[in-house]
């Protein structure tokens, strides 16, 4: 705690100065362009890993980076609070992209894969029904993508699973199908500091690097 109240002074005296216009603007409302959903892991942290200042991503960040899927009327299957995420995302902020990002070492996946793990924690075991299908995909693989853990592929699938969670929400489904709508799996390896980005008709993914930024942009 020390180290968070020493930092917020050092952010009044230091960093604020250079944010103070862009604060005072943004407390008249925001519009960021993305919902980034996130695992709840200290070492993953969105703003940074995307360049963005405030006001510029709207972020939902759980265990596992989960979204629990909709019944067909729209209605969340698990907790409340990621589907009010989605839907203030989509239909009040009218984001533009949805962005679902694992990562590498995620304990959550390394739970889903190590049975009996959580008996002493029953709210997390009931959370991580919502990978169940990810754990189903990884058993149906022939083999592992070079130099992938188990639990790294996991969460890959994880975060392919995660997305087809958002389309069972009738906006998202909607919004995508008429095209204000776009959503990205990304994967970030924690140890290399590179992004991955799920290729779409694969199950690969591919780092985000400068060639690749060219595609994925002149694709839009
Ligand atoms: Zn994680």
């Amino acid at each position: 705690m020390r180290k968070l109240i020493w930092g917020i002074v050092e952010f009044r005296e230091h960093q604020l100065p250079q944010y103070a216009a862009q604060f005072r603007e943004l407390a008249g409302g925001q519009s960021p362009d993305t919902l980034f959903i996130a695992c709840a892991d200290s070492r993953v942290v969105p703003n940074l890993l995307v360049s963005t200042d405030p006001g510029e991503l709207f972020t939902m960040r759980n265990v596992g980076n989960l979204v629990p899927p909709a019944t067909s009327d729209g209605l969340s299957t698990g907790d409340l609070s990621e589907a009010s995420a989605i839907e203030y995302a989509v239909t009040i902020l009218k984001v533009a992209n949805i962005v679902v990002c694992g990562h590498s070492g995620c304990g959550a996946m390394k739970a889903v894969l190590a049975a009996g793990a959580l008996d002493d924690a029953p709210n997390l075991a009931a959370w991580l029904h919502h990978a169940a299908p990810a754990a189903s995909r990884l058993k149906q693989e022939a083999a592992l993508p070079a130099g992938l853990k188990p639990y790294d592929r996991l969460s890959q699938l994880n975060v392919l699973t995660q997305l087809e969670h958002l389309l069972t929400y009738p906006i998202v489904r909607a919004a995508v199908d008429g095209g204000a709508l776009r959503l990205s799996g990304w994967w970030f390896d924690i140890a290399t500091g590179d992004m991955y980005t799920h290729r779409p008709g694969t199950g690969s993914f591919e780092v985000i690097d400068r060639q690749l930024a060219d595609r994925l942009i002149a694709g839009e």
